[in-house]
């Protein structure tokens, strides 16, 4: 049986993950599930798989987590040094699945135990790439990329000799306004920004597609999982997201990864890798498909796009700035204090103060500098959406 555990398990990533375990629950031993407000789903998954323990990150939430596992061996428990605790429980398989910056700790207290982590959470790599990977290395810990377009040139890679990569190409579906008239955008609305053309996501990681700033992470995120240079990564429109990432290599071969856009997939290769094993997804249907579409990504549309290769270039702790005003601009805009295209002016700002602000950005990497330099980030975004807003 392989011990497993899931951060973020109320979430869409963690649904997903907790859909192909209990398809064979003779195979795992479930030791913790972690969430946030959804109390009787993580509760309810908490008894199914006869987790060990389950945790909330909101303390005053604990006594509600107590009652709804009342009279089982379920153990309840809040907060978030009570999470960042059970990611030191040994297990094998860790999915890391919580949103945003709050899955990085817990992140890199699993890699420390040296078992295996299946990144969803981008942001880790973002605010911390080098950091991530160090701690794996040093605890021998193994990282297994997630986010299906990482998925898919992990698995374009299979067998292949790093020299001979030319180019990484991670496609993106355009998201929600991938054809509305530019002067539109100002204008677009939460309920507009919250619906994805092809998948099935969280609310905030869904928004950021359409804002491109979700593909803006994740070429940060290529760069530091696979080692290779900014101008070695281009990002592809592709509006059916069939196919996911293609790596290009020295003799002009293209390999590319085709599947539907189910999260089912790159969850199930982390799970099982590095066997295949049967999973539940669609089985593509080219010839009904007919036709797939590509075309190149337009900067003014998503200026989130050259912000990513401005973070790159100075480097640094510019990631973890980036992230954290970025998780600002969104909040902002899920909270109707700022419009959409301000978040990226919001976020272009930020950077703009604080890398020029000495002793931040190029401060030591570690868990403690990320977190100031996190935190110096966000306020000085609020301030900027607050000027904005008076
Ligand atoms: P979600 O919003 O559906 O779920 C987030 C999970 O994190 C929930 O379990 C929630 O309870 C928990 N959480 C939220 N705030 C928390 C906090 N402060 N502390 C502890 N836990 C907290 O998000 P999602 O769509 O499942 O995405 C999860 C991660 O996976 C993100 O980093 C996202 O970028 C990445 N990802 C998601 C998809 C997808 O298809 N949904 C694809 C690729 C990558
Ligand atoms: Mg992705």
């Amino acid at each position: 049986m392989r011990r497993v555990s899931i951060f973020g398990a109320t979430g869409s990533i963690g649904q997903n993950t907790i859909d192909l375990i209990a398809r064979a629950p003779q195979d795992y031993e479930v030791i913790a599930l972690t969430g946030a407000s959804n109390i009787a789903q993580l509760a309810m998954d908490a008894k199914n798989l006869r987790a060990r323990v389950a945790i909330t990150a909101h303390d005053h939430l604990l006594g509600d987590l107590r009652d709804a596992l009342a009279g089982t061996d379920v153990e309840a428990a809040a907060g978030v040094t009570a999470i960042t605790e059970a990611a030191a429980r040994s297990a094998d398989w860790t999915m890391s699945a919580i949103v945003g910056a709050a899955g990085l700790a817990p992140g890199l207290t699993t890699l420390q135990q040296g078992g295996t982590l299946a990144l969803a959470n981008k942001e880790s790599l973002v605010c911390a790439g080098k950091l991530m990977l160090e701690t794996a290395k040093a605890h021998e810990a193994r990282l297994l990329p997630v986010d299906s377009e990482h998925s898919a040139v992990f698995q374009a890679l299979v067998g292949e000799d790093m020299a001979a990569v030319e180019r990484v190409i991670i496609t993106a579906s355009g998201g929600a306004f991938r054809d509305w008239p530019l002067e539109d955008l100002g204008k677009a609305t939460l309920d507009e920004a919250s619906s994805h053309p092809n998948w099935d996501m969280g609310q905030r990681i869904t928004i950021d597609s359409a804002s491109m700033f979700n593909k803006a992470m994740e070429l940060i995120e290529t760069r530091e999982y696979f080692g290779v240079r900014p101008d070695q990564i281009e990002v592809l429109i592709h509006p059916e997201s069939m196919i996911h990432a293609m790596v290009g290599f020295a003799d002009g071969a293209l390999m590319a990864h085709v599947g539907p856009p189910d999260m089912r997939h790159a969850i199930g290769y982390a799970l099982h890798w590095p066997e295949r094993r049967k999973l539940p997804v669609e089985r593509l249907d080219l010839a009904k498909i007919a036709q797939l579409s590509f075309r190149a990504p337009c900067d003014t549309r998503w200026p989130a796009l050259r912000l990513a290769r401005d973070v790159m270039e100075t480097g640094g702790l510019a990631g973890a700035v980036f992230n954290a005003a970025k998780e600002t601009a969104l909040d902002g805009f899920i909270g109707g204090r700022i419009g959409f295209t301000d978040m990226a002016e919001v976020v272009e700002e930020v950077l703009t103060i604080v890398t020029s602000t000495p002793g931040h950005i190029d401060a030591t990497m570690t868990l403690d500098n990320v977190a100031k330099v996190d935190h110096v980030a966000r306020q000085e975004a609020a301030r900027v959406i607050l000027n904005r807003a008076g």
